[in-house]
């Protein structure tokens, strides 16, 4: 069967056939080297040295590209080691118009590439309009996380992708709440696609790793140049645990996303929960936008509930859900965005946001929903 007409499902499996051993494995095997024997002088080696490539880590990269739809994929030692070779694709003067809700780690890393030359401007980037008045001569990028990380905003990537070509500029898109199995950004007119496998790829908690995917072989080139340089490349053991979370990928997806929307539903009902933050409501401004790019709206959701107090309860009152920072893999896990992921926020910005101190993040896992219900009242009733 071809690879072309193979579905998504399939492809978590099969999109790479090419699994470099000798002894007919069904998995990729982990091959444990850094450096490989010349088989002569003057003859290509397929790989050399592991900073630069590795077997057990093309498989994963060749099934990642596969599934992103794109020319080429790069697999890091962190999603924030992604970001930052992406970046280091610009050259200062270099401006960038970011989505104001994003994920802190790579608001961290914005705010400290400005001491090199770097610019950036942050806007809500499902308004078009705003963005494209930022436009200057020295903007290379536009960079979108969405839904957005943690007030779930959505942007138009196509619409997006369009203003970007229109201005030579390129389009980069964090995948990480929807992976591409919800959601497929290089297809609807994305260059870069970045990825936290910690999160959803990866899916049990137990392993750090990024992906940059590129849609073109120029920018693959450039990529690859730079993550040899950096030396940030995903260990061969990593690889592996990160391939055997994309085989259950749809499965876990398809588990995580009737939880949020069920548990979404319930936090609704809740007289002590003020506002409910999640992609798939009707009447979220972003819905349409979802309904035409995303076959699914994901495990994240917001909350902000009635004081500091009962924040803090159902944060050490949770048993099923574990109080932790992270999102993604098969546990539940709520957080703290105030004290964690936002926490190099000053507090007027995270106030003007509405990530104060009654705000918390849930990432639904793969647990039964009445179960995850239950531990959610016990804890807002105790
Ligand atoms: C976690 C996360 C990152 C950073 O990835 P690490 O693997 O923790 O380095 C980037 N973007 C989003 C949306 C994330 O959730």
């Amino acid at each position: 069967m071809k690879k072309e007409n193979m579905q998504f499902e399939t492809l978590c499996l099969h999109a790479d056939e090419n699994k470099r051993d000798e002894w007919g494995t069904i998995n990729s095997p982990i091959c444990q080297a850094s450096t490989f024997v010349h088989k002569g002088v003057n003859v290509d080696n397929d790989f050399t040295y592991t900073r630069l490539s590795n077997p057990t880590r093309a498989h994963l990269e060749n099934t990642l590209a596969v599934l992103e739809g794109g020319a080429a994929a790069f697999a890091f030692s962190s999603g924030m080691a992604a970001l930052t070779c992406v970046m280091q694709l610009f050259t200062p003067p270099a401006h960038f118009i970011a989505s104001e809700d994003l994920y802190g780690g790579s608001l961290r890393l914005f705010n400290t590439l400005k001491s090199l030359g770097y610019t950036f401007d942050f806007v809500d980037t499902g308004d078009i309009s705003a963005v494209k008045k930022l436009i200057n001569k020295d903007t290379k990028a536009i960079y979108c996380e969405t839904p957005s990380n943690p007030l779930m905003q959505v942007s138009d990537i196509a619409a997006l992708a369009e203003l970007a070509k229109k201005s030579n500029l390129l389009l980069i898109v964090d995948n990480t709440f929807l992976t591409p199995y919800f959601q497929k950004p290089l297809k609807l007119g994305a260059d870069i696609v970045i990825h936290s496998a910690t999160k959803f790829l990866g899916g049990h908690n137990d392993t750090l790793a990024g992906f940059a995917v590129v849609n073109s072989q120029e920018l693959a080139e450039r990529v690859k140049y730079i993550a040899n340089t950096n030396g940030a490349c995903l260990a061969p053991f990593d690889c592996f645990l990160i391939e055997r979370g994309i085989k259950t990928l749809p499965v876990r997806m398809d588990r995580i996303n009737e939880n949020a929307q069920v548990i979404a539903h319930w936090l609704k009902t809740r007289k002590e929960v003020k506002k409910v933050y999640y992609a798939g409501f009707e009447d979220h401004a972003g819905y349409a936008v979802s309904k035409k790019q995303t076959t699914g709206f994901g495990g994240m959701i917001s909350i902000e509930v009635e004081s500091k107090e009962l924040a803090e309860k159902i944060l050490g009152g949770v048993k099923v859900f574990q109080y932790a920072e992270s999102l993604g893999g098969v546990e539940s896990l709520i957080t703290y965005p105030m004290k964690q992921t936002h926490a190099d926020l000053t507090e007027e910005e995270r106030n003007r946001r509405g990530i104060n101190d009654r705000f918390l993040r849930l990432s639904t896992g793969i647990e039964n929903a009445s179960d995850l219900i239950a531990d959610l009242k016990q804890a807002f009733e105790k």
